[in-house]
């Protein structure tokens, strides 16, 4: 291959050689930067669960004995297989048994703790205006198509909806449902799903997500969702506690409630009902049903193989007891002296940030007064929380229990436990991600950020890289995600996590053409035969625009700063090989660009980029200095 000039293209300059000899495993879509990390934690706990299965491993965190009982039970693939679809029939046939309307109202509570599918979602979030507390909130059913504009085209829904229709036949066939049953449940189940479609929001509307707070009337919310019975529901559940308000976070589909669910097509939705219900426990019923429940998924992303079952074993335990293997793995694996490193980078990148909003030419005083006050009281979250939160104690499972009760089990405590949260305050020192996860994130609603202790590992950061490389690896990660704070969505919430204005008229609408410009610079970018969104993608640019520039001044403030070992390790942390299906999935349905393009086309908005590398007018990763946005 002829080596790639950096100046042309950074993220090829830097990957190239590797992405060339790169292998994606079979059972995963992507291979490089965090997907590798992400690869080898899986393997190292993989190699440890099986330790701790065979006793040969103990640990004094008490929710790690249940995490091991599910990852037995997955590998118990005598029981589950002499077990078929039985455990299921019981739910399945109850489904299958709603005479109409009022049947459905008087059972909904109880189909609703089996996670089995009712006209609309439901549950219990921080509300929005006021972080304190939790409300009520509603949104449509899932679709199965994972956006709207896939049912837009029809070459491609087709293709997808066709092998969603092979997946849900082999299931159908090992019910109790005749032949015609089988047929007909399956072609309600997609007429059901296009009308369901019409009516929600796509993943664009759901990217600005401060539009999801939509204060209601219960009454109002009661009328629009008859014939079904919103009110009993919430009655069942709350008794007097009934909230009078309810935050619609997806309008237009209670709105438009009746187009896809009426008297008329009962029927309809019982049988989409019931086949999303026989898919979903498939998943933990025996290999054969497991394996085809994965058909869709599989498809989706471009994978033509199952994880080997001790994969599965472990990732179903890893889903259902998150933070207790989050904190075995942080007290196992991550150092005291990394953490307090790590911290010391995070306030430093804070002060940084404080010092540029005062420097900050388009706001005024009073704007840049509460954006400083809103960095100064950024809560950091770092490596694992101290201890497993308390309502993992309910999630205590035994030996006896079949894999399919186990899970419903959890599911039911797990739903419960949403629910009561509605009369309890927000636990903010609650942990949004465990501990060995590849990822790291900011919560608006309680402005803290989070840094799992799985992703403070070499390229993003080591003790013994450079202080220019961690900079441009976590570094820009750190600040990536305080940069969200300011973000479109951000900018939205105050210090304390509440919705508030707290700009001015004219500083948020400076905010918003910088907001606009950055939409226009990522529109239309050719990636894989289709093109980047650019308002999809904007929240996740407008971040990674801060990133950069926050952790580049702190670069100016070093003895000795090596800006190109700082893009050079940028480059290196976005490295990612991906199935061409899931690249085509994200483009449409990720807020985040391209992994190559976040390398490539952010860095060219800095100056020091240019200087680095010396990038001139005739190199390709050149773009004149008016053109340059820098937001934060
Ligand atoms: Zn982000």
């Amino acid at each position: 291959m002829e080596k790639v000039r950096i100046q042309d293209n950074l993220y090829m300059a830097v990957n190239g050689e590797w992405l060339e000899t790169a292998v994606i495993p079979d059972d995963r879509p992507t291979t490089g930067g965090f997907s590798v990390l992400d690869q080898e934690v899986e393997a190292l706990m993989m190699k440890e669960f099986k330790d701790f299965s065979l006793g040969k491993l103990k640990t004094d965190i008490k929710e790690m004995e249940y995490a091991i009982s599910l990852y037995k039970k997955v590998l118990d693939t005598e029981k589950r297989n002499e077990l078929g679809i039985k455990p299921a029939l019981p739910l399945l046939d109850k489904i299958k048994g709603l005479k109409d309307i009022n049947d459905l109202n008087k059972m909904a509570y109880e189909l609703m703790l089996a996670n089995v599918e009712l006209p609309i979602s439901l549950g219990v979030d921080v509300d929005m205006q006021d972080a304190t507390k939790h409300s009520f909130i509603i949104l449509g059913p899932s679709i199965i198509l994972p956006d709207t504009q896939y049912y837009n085209d029809e070459a491609t829904y087709n293709q997808l909806i066709g092998i969603y229709s092979q997946m849900a036949k082999n299931a159908l066939a090992k019910t109790n449902l005749t032949k015609e049953e089988q047929d007909l449940y399956l072609a309600d189940t997609l007429a059901f799903d296009k009308l369901v479609a019409k009516a929600v929001k796509s993943r664009v509307e759901w990217a600005d997500y401060v539009n999801n707070y939509n204060p209601t009337p219960l009454k109002d919310v009661v009328e629009s969702l008859k014939p079904f019975d919103f009110e009993g529901v919430l009655k069942t559940i709350y008794g007097a506690n009934t909230p009078d308000t309810i935050i619609v976070y997806d309008p237009r589909a209670i709105k438009e409630f009746n187009t896809y669910f009426n008297l008329e097509n009962f029927d309809m939705f019982k049988h989409y009902a019931y086949v999303k219900c026989l898919l979903q426990a498939s998943q933990v019923l025996s290999l054969d049903l497991a394996s085809n429940a994965g058909l869709f998924r599989r498809a989706l992303v471009g994978i033509n193989k199952e994880p080997e079952l001790e994969k599965q074993a472990y990732q179903m335990a890893s889903k259902y007891y998150s933070e207790p293997i989050g904190l075995y793995y942080g007290r196992k694996y991550f150092g005291e002296e990394a953490k307090a490193d790590v911290i010391s980078l995070v306030k430093k990148i804070i002060e940084t940030y404080k010092e540029r909003m005062a420097k900050n030419t388009f706001l005024e005083e009073a704007t840049k007064e509460k954006a400083i006050k809103k960095l100064s009281t950024i809560v950091i979250k770092m490596g694992y929380p101290d201890k497993v939160d308390e309502f993992y104690t309910k999630l205590a499972i035994t030996e006896e229990e079949s894999y399919f009760d186990a899970i419903s089990k959890l599911t039911k405590e797990m739903i419960n436990h949403n629910l009561e949260e509605l009369n309890q305050v927000v636990n903010r020192t609650k942990w949004v991600m465990p501990g060995h996860m590849v990822n790291a994130c900011y919560n608006p609603t309680s402005n803290d950020i989070t840094f799992p202790a799985a992703i403070l590992q070499k390229p993003f950061y080591s003790i013994k890289q450079s202080v220019s490389e961690n900079l441009g690896g976590i570094g820009a990660v750190i600040a990536h995600e305080i940069s969200h704070a300011f973000d479109n969505n951000g900018a939205h919430f105050d210090e304390n996590g509440n919705i508030s204005n707290w700009w001015s008229e004219k500083d948020f609408e400076s905010f918003k053409a910088l907001t606009k410009d950055m939409i226009l610079q990522w529109d239309g970018i050719p990636f894989h035969g289709s093109q980047v969104n650019g308002e999809l993608v904007v929240s996740e640019n407008i971040a990674d625009n801060g990133g950069m520039a926050v952790t580049l001044a702190i670069m100016h403030t070093l003895d000795k700063p090596d800006f190109k070992a700082y893009f050079k390790n940028w480059a290196r942390v976005w490295c990612l090989k991906a199935k061409e299906e899931y690249i085509q999935l994200l483009l449409k349905s990720d807020v985040h660009s391209p992994a190559e393009l976040r390398a490539n086309i952010q860095v060219r908005n800095f100056d020091e980029w240019y200087e680095a590398f010396d990038v001139k007018d005739t190199d390709l990763m050149y773009i004149p200095k008016e053109k340059r946005i820098i937001i934060w």
